[in-house]
């Protein structure tokens, strides 16, 4: 009699599995309580789904500690970016690369991964039934479960973060879920006259005054505070360090794309009958140079002359080290993934629960995040390609 094996979850690492469990002979069924599998596959990098990345995974990921590490890596050691461009073209989806190494879909549609997904789950006799809502594993049949609920960001698409109930429910401990590649909330009300500005910035953030990461690329500025990819790449240590209530700071650098040699010499003697603001104007966006002529109650008339070259060298150094306190992330909604989950201390490298032998756990639902780039969608698929193996041919 063929295995059978019930998958809770139809995202990215619930749908992998099942296909994985099915082609190793498992009769498979994935319960997914919304009214649709793969909702947030179809969110993905914006609707166009970067699958993966192939510029290597190693420093690319966060846990708990470096045990937790190690693991991730061993995984992706196992079943990486280059798996995944196979996995997919062998299901029909043929990829292309960017830049950063990131793969994409060749149509840049984020719904022909998902389509495939579902057809290859169809030809392999997957069963997959919506709208089937688990609140206790007591009550799901099968020889092997696979949990792979995914965690609690953008609740909307099904991840409201029931996994944890039920990881619980076996034993299992939960590392704090917090939202992670997500916006910073910060204090100060000029952020609403500056809302809207994107800029290319270096931006570092310091946590209890020692700097804790560096990231550079297009900043966006908001009424509220900082978003955009570089404020995202860090915004899970901020997260984690404000629900450890450390003191967190950012701080901009505006000056990235004028060097010390494009100052040139004393700036009174070639500007001297520009105003500041225009100055400044030229150098970062006009938005931002009001804002430091506000801040030091500059007249807009005033001349560079009439600063003088000591205050004009002060402003343009408050424009490379501008620093903002961070109060918050933004919540869960907002998030594209969450930091936190099941220890990977407590399944073994294939993702078995060492608490509950017959279930296998998967996915965000684990403590393992990435940074943005295709490496949260390929953790997804690492994990759920071995459980499903495994969970198909383990012999205890
Ligand atoms: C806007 C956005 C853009 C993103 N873009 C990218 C990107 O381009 N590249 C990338 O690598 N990553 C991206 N991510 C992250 C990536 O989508 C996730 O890390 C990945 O989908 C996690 O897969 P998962 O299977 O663990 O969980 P999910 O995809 O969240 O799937 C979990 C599934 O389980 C179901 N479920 C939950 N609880 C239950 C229950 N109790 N009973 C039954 N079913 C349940 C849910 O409805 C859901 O379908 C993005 C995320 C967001 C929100």
């Amino acid at each position: 009699m063929a295995r059978r094996i019930t998958v809770i979850g139809g995202g990215a690492s619930g749908l992998v599995a099942a296909v994985m469990a099915a082609r190793g002979g498992a009769e498979v069924t994935v319960l997914e309580h919304k009214d649709r599998v793969g909702k947030k596959i179809l969110m993905t990098g914006n609707g166009r789904c970067n699958l993966t990345n192939v510029s290597g995974f190693y420093g690319k990921y966060f846990s708990s500690d470096e045990m937790s590490l190690k693991k991730i890596y061993n995984a992706l050691e196992r079943f990486g970016a280059d798996d995944t461009v196979k996995f997919f073209r062998d299901i029909g989806v043929f990829t292309k690369e960017k830049r950063d190494g990131g793969i994409y879909p060749v149509s840049e549609q984020a719904s022909c991964v998902l389509d495939a997904l579902r057809s290859e789950c169809a030809q392999l006799g997957v069963k997959i039934i919506t709208n089937a809502d688990v609140s206790n594993l007591r009550s799901v049949r099968g020889d092997r479960l696979i949990l792979a609920a995914g965690g609690k960001a953008a609740p909307s698409t099904g991840s409201d973060g029931s996994g944890y109930a039920l990881a619980k429910g076996l034993g299992h401990s939960i590392v704090t879920p917090l939202p992670a590649l997500v916006q910073l909330r910060c204090e100060g009300d000029f952020f609403k006259s500056v809302a809207g500005v994107r800029a290319q910035a270096g931006i570092a953030l310091y946590i209890d005054g020692k700097k804790a990461a560096c990231e550079e690329g297009e900043l966006q500025l908001t009424d509220y505070g900082i978003s955009g990819i570089p404020v995202f790449q860090f915004s899970r240590l901020a997260a984690r360090a404000l629900h450890e209530k450390k003191k967190c700071e950012a701080e901009i650098n505006f000056m990235t794309q004028v060097s010390e040699k494009d100052l040139g010499g004393p700036l009174e003697e070639r500007y001297g009958g520009k105003t500041v603001e225009a100055l400044l104007g030229g150098m970062v966006h006009k938005k931002i140079a009001s804002l430091i002529c506000r801040r030091h109650k500059l007249d807009s008339r005033q001349t560079v002359s009439d600063a003088g070259e000591k205050r004009v060298r002060k402003y343009i150094d408050e424009l490379k080290h501008f620093r903002v306190k961070i109060t918050s992330a933004n919540s869960f909604d907002n998030a594209q993934v969450c930091s936190g989950g099941v220890p990977l201390g407590e399944v073994s490298d294939c993702f078995r629960s060492l608490k509950a032998p017959n279930v296998y756990i998967v996915g965000e639902l684990l403590d393992c995040d990435g940074i943005c780039g295709g490496y949260n969608l390929q953790w997804a698929w690492t994990t759920g390609v071995i459980a499903g193996r495994n969970a198909a041919n383990d012999n205890d």
